[in-house]
């Protein structure tokens, strides 16, 4: 009920203001503010606040890249996605009210204890693949699935984040070359016309960094790791499960119509194994 009052859908939406909470540690820093850790004064609701400085954002000229990315993710609503409740602002700044994702970033998570587990990396295929099931049907292209983009629940379930560069499918946009390369799909990597089948590149891509420590494709520099990618010039180190290689090696394909699909995922004999996937009881029924 505290979520449903949260929704930018529900008719008798509440207009927040940042006096509605009361303010605790910070959570993490972004490019154009911090996130914060936040409670609704009336019913003690935990969220995490994202607070954006709106001169931070005209100045970078990326007003329009995060309305999108709030009218997206405003409307997604899975167990696995990271919930955006609503969002309100004042004279300076924007303010996200999102989901709290009390384990933090999976990035942070794979630096401090090395590679994962078959079955840690199993479930996190299976949550992957049908939260990109849900993204997919509502033509929603994440394009950016990527550690540092997604964040763990309470027990451990992983949230996308960050839609930031999320677009509705099928686009011919350009990506702007900062960053990490190494989750670039042939297709993004040659600026052509790309569409949903570059997520299935990225969780393959993921998988693979998830069990070995490292991602395929990574190079001493930039160009190295593109003409890596383009030649899909991945090897399996031999301690790498082979069900695991069976299913990577059926996503990183250079033609987007050759990866497996989602649904293929799902039902994969070595995802089917290893994962333990359990879905929180309140992401059962929504709100
Ligand atoms: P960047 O683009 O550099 O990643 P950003 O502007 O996208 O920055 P976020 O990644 O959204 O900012 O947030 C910064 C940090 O705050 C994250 O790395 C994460 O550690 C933490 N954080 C963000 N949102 C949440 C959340 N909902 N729950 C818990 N921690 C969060
Ligand atoms: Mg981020």
């Amino acid at each position: 009920a505290a979520a449903g009052q949260m929704q930018p859908s529900n008719p008798t939406r509440r207009h927040f203001t940042i006096d509605d909470f009361e303010i605790g540690r910070p959570l993490g820093k972004g490019k154009f503010g911090n996130v914060y850790l936040a409670r609704l004064k009336k019913n003690h609701f935990i969220v995490a606040l994202k607070v954006l400085f709106k001169s931070q954002l005209e100045k970078a000229g990326l007003e329009h890249q995060l309305r999108r990315e709030v009218e997206i993710q405003a409307h997604l609503q899975h167990p696995n996605i990271l919930r955006l409740y609503n969002y309100f602002h004042d004279a300076r700044r924007i303010y996200l009210i999102l989901e709290y994702a009390p384990r933090g970033e999976l990035y942070n998570f794979l630096q401090k204890s090395g590679p994962l587990d078959e079955q840690r990396t199993a479930t996190i295929m299976e949550e992957l693949a049908d939260a990109l099931t849900y993204c997919h049907k509502k033509k929603v292209i994440h394009r950016d699935i990527k550690p540092e983009n997604l964040l763990l629940g309470l027990m451990g379930e992983v949230k996308i984040a960050d839609f930031g560069w999320s677009v509705h499918a099928p686009s011919l946009r350009r990506q702007t070359m900062c960053g990490t390369l190494d989750y670039l799909s042939p297709e993004i990597v040659e600026g052509r016309m790309y569409d949903e089948k570059v997520d299935l590149w990225c969780v393959g891509v993921l998988c693979y960094e998830l069990l070995v420590g490292k991602p395929p494709f990574e190079s001493a520099s930039q160009s190295e790791t593109q003409r890596r990618i383009l030649k899909v010039d991945v090897t399996f180190p031999p301690s790498m499960p082979v069900g695991a290689q069976d299913l990577v090696s059926k996503l990183l394909r250079f033609q987007p119509s050759e990866r497996l699909p989602l649904a293929q995922i799902l039902v994969h004999p070595w995802v089917k194994a290893h994962s333990r996937r359990v879905l929180p009881p309140c992401a059962q029924k929504a709100s």
